[in-house]
């Protein structure tokens, strides 16, 4: 079962892009996915703002706890994250808020390094003409990949 949360992916056009690329793979590989019918753009940005730099921490907190709190509602035996599957995220810090926030749900967290299958999905990606994220999610990390200084 997956679930598609949504509040960090800008704007909203490219989460639509990745939300339909999410249902096309589910279809192929037979899983249900879950949505998120919210699109908190504002709230995610209030919760960043002036503390950019940090911003990270805020999302995977909101994500992992999204996750655990639907993985408990929908009494599930684990969670986890596509966070694992990057090689540009924290894996450390990822595993360990998804266990507080396991314990505190009462859910545990799954951990496995899935970055050991990056190069496989880009393949199985391109094999399926699947839409590819070409940044992280939210505004400020599109700015990071398009914005060359002086331009
Ligand atoms: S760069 Fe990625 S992980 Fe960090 S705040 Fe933006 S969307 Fe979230």
């Amino acid at each position: 079962m997956g679930f598609f949360y949504r509040h960090n992916i800008h704007p909203f056009t490219e989460c639509l892009k990745r939300q339909e690329a999410l249902d096309q793979y589910a279809d192929t590989a037979d899983f249900k996915v879950i949505h998120q019918k919210e699109y908190d753009l504002r709230g995610f940005l209030q919760n960043v703002v002036y503390r950019e730099s940090d911003r990270c921490l805020y999302c995977y907190h909101d994500r992992l706890k999204s996750t655990a709190l639907m993985a408990r509602r929908g009494q599930f035996d684990f969670f986890t994250s596509t966070l694992l599957y990057s090689k540009h995220q924290k894996h450390e810090t990822i595993r360990a808020m998804g266990e507080s926030l396991g314990k505190s749900a009462g859910v545990p967290f799954f951990y496995h390094d899935f970055r050991e299958g990056w190069k496989e999905g880009i393949e199985t990606s391109k094999r399926l003409e699947i839409y590819r994220q070409q940044y992280c999610g939210c505004i400020y990390s599109e700015a990071e990949r398009y914005h060359r200084k002086g331009s």
